[in-house]
Order: C-alpha cells, then structure tokens, then sequence
C-alpha cells in the first residue's frame, strides 16, 4: 500500500501575507537568523502580525544548524511559552524551528501554532516532515510528522534580495529533491506530477531569477516549485544525492544546495549505467518534453554551468585533497546510514558511495 499525506496548510497567491492579520494568536515567537533581522526583513513581516499581537525573536540561527543553537532556542521557547511559532527564513531557520518544537515537546510543552514562512526558494522545508540538524561533524536527518509546520505561507517578495550565488544553489536544491523524488523507490504518480512540474519551472525560470533577482514572476514560480518539490520528497524520499551532502556538508561547510548540485550528475550518471534504474530519468526527460535521460543529463549539467556551479568538489575553493581523502571513508559510511539512502533506487556499497564522491 502507499500513501500521499500534505499535514500543511498552504496560503499563497498574491498578498498571502495578509493571511497573517487574520490569526487570532497573541503572543508569537518568530525564529530566524541574524541577516533577516538586522536588514529590517523581519520587521516587515512582523507589521503583519495581528493587531494586538506581541512578538519576541530568537534570531541565533546559522546556516546548518547546530544541536547547540537548537538546544539554546529550545529554553527561548519554554520561556515565552507562545501560541504561535513563525520559521522566518531559509531551510536552516525552519528546520531549526521544527527541532526547538520538537525538542520542547519532549520537555512536555504543548506544541503551539507553527507557521513557516520561507525566504529562499529551496529546501521546501515549509511543508516536509524532516528538519536537518549538525551534530559534530554530521548532518543528522530527523523524520517525524510532528516536524511538519501547521501552515506554510508563500510570499515570493521575501525572497527577492537573496543574492545571485544563493538564488543558484537553493534553485539547484529544488531540481535535485525534483529528481531524486521522482526516481525513488517510493515515488508515486502523484509524487511524480509535483516533481516534474518543480524541475520543469526550475529549468525555466531559475536562469532567468539568477540573471535578475527581481522578476518577480519568476520569484513566485521558483518558490512554488520549491513547495512542490517539498511536498513530492516528504512523500517520496529522496536518495543518495542528498545523503552524500549531508555527510559532505557535515564537514566541510560548504551550502547544501551546491553540493547536491555538484554531485547530480555523478549520481544520475551511477543510476543511468544500469538500465532497470535508467528507466525512470528516461520518464522524467519524457515527461519533461526532453528526448530521453541523456538530454536530462545534459540540460543538468548545462544549467549548473550557467549558474556557475562548479563541476567537481575538487574545484571548490575550500577543497582540500588531503582532508577529502582522509575523511572518504567516514563520508561514504555516514551516507550509507543517512536516512535518505533507503529509498534510493538502486542499492548502493560503501565502495559506490565512494566512487561516486571521489
Ligand atoms: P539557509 O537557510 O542556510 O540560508 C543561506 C543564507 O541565505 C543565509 O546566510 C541566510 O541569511 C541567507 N538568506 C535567506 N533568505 C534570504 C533573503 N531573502 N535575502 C538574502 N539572504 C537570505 O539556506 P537554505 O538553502 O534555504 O537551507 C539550507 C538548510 O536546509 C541546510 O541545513 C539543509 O540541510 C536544510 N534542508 C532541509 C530540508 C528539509 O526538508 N527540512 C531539505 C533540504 C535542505
């Protein structure tokens, strides 16, 4: 039997920030990082709190967050004691939200109002039950459909100002959850219909936001695509791309779109040398109005380049050949056990993971 479950409300379209001034909660707890609240982006939001509303901020996160940040906003939380929560930011914002939620619940708080707002156009975090969370040197993955917010509201304004090199690796994210949910061995045809309408709008319109931050039309369709593909992997899985990233991104900090970007052809390459797992990249370039799954790849690797993503980890300016050999071993073991490699299509060795790395 499979299933298809959406725990989140959705509030987009034109003015779904208005949403805000009809809530009926009171005393709000809006949890972001310190770039949103010091450029003013927070306040802005905030002015559409509801009348008579109070807010406080825990604005402490950082990209990839930590255990610790998570822990210290876990007391925030217990002390304010609100009726709603707002994750304002980036998948890093939302998914250290989720775990402060979490982690209080567990402390017996009742678990209040959630709503995520985001302001990249990537992770989809809004709408999955998974939040992503550095523990040392890994990336720990929790799955729970308590992480799930309650609602998710759209607003493509917020995500204007991120700058030309995010805009590309929080786009790439969106192909890459696209892919790698449709290819899963738990994808669904309805999985499939959000996956390919989330790659065929990042095809389209990521270049076009990258080149110009302010077309907002583009805006609005990357971070429905994002939402899309969001809502396709917390009911598909995804699958080795994303468990290579998180061992990856544990160590060497580099943003987690860009490293699943680096990695996509390497993996849709390690899958299309098999034909039983070539099959669903040719689906995906069909349904795509793309000739077969070498075209997909193709389009890929033009798109990354047109970013200016870089072709190998080795190009990365923080790349370190001692380090990365020093460390392929425990990488390739942390992927393995990451809780995205189950619903990879093709089972894969600790040696593949390590090919595929190197
Ligand atoms: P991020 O949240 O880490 O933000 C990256 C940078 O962009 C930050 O410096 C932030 O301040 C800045 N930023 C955010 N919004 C901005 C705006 N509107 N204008 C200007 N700058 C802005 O990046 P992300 O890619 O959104 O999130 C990555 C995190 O999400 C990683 O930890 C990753 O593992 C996780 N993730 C989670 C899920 C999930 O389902 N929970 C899925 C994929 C990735």
């Amino acid at each position: 039997m499979q299933g298809f479950k959406l725990t989140t409300e959705l509030f987009f379209g034109s003015q779904a920030i208005n949403h805000l001034e009809g809530l009926t909660y009171r005393n709000v707890l809006i949890v972001t990082d310190g770039f949103l609240e010091s450029s003013g982006m927070v306040a802005k939001m905030a002015q559409h709190l509801p009348a008579g509303a109070r807010y406080q901020t825990y604005s402490d996160v950082k990209p990839d967050p930590s255990q610790e940040l998570v822990d210290a906003g876990v007391a925030v939380v217990e002390r304010v004691q609100p009726d709603m929560v707002i994750a304002f930011g980036g998948g890093s914002c939302i998914d250290a939200t989720k775990a402060i939620l979490y982690f209080a619940h567990e402390h017996g708080m009742d678990k209040p109002y959630f709503l995520a707002i985001p302001t990249t156009a990537g992770t989809g975090s809004e709408v999955t039950n998974f939040a992503v969370i550095t523990r040392g040197e890994n990336k720990v993955v929790l799955i729970d459909d308590f992480l799930a917010p309650d609602g998710a509201l759209l607003e493509a304004d917020f995500t204007k100002t991120v700058p030309a090199k995010i805009t590309a690796d929080t786009g790439l994210d969106v192909l890459t959850h696209a892919i790698e949910a449709y290819v899963s061995n738990a994808a669904t045809p309805f999985t499939d219909a959000l996956a390919v309408k989330a790659a065929s709008i990042v095809f389209e319109d990521l270049p076009v936001v990258y080149r110009d931050g302010l077309a907002m039309r583009s805006r609005a369709r990357m971070i429905e695509a994002s939402c899309s593909a969001g809502i396709a992997f917390t009911n598909a899985g995804l699958g080795i791309n994303h468990s290579l990233a998180h061992a990856l991104g544990g160590r060497f900090h580099v943003a987690h779109g860009r490293l699943n970007a680096i990695l996509l052809p390497y993996v849709m390459r390690f899958h299309m040398s098999e034909p039983k797992y070539r099959e669903p990249y040719d689906r995906l370039a069909h349904d795509l109005g793309m000739a077969d799954a070498d075209e997909l790849l193709a389009r890929v690797i033009e798109l990354r380049e047109c970013l200016g993503v870089e072709n190998a980890l080795s190009d990365l300016p923080q790349f370190e050949p001692a380090a990365f050999e020093a460390e392929l071993s425990g990488i390739a073991e942390a992927a393995q056990h990451d809780r995205c490699t189950p619903s990879n299509p093709r089972a894969v060795s600790k040696q593949d993971l390590v090919n595929i790395a190197r």
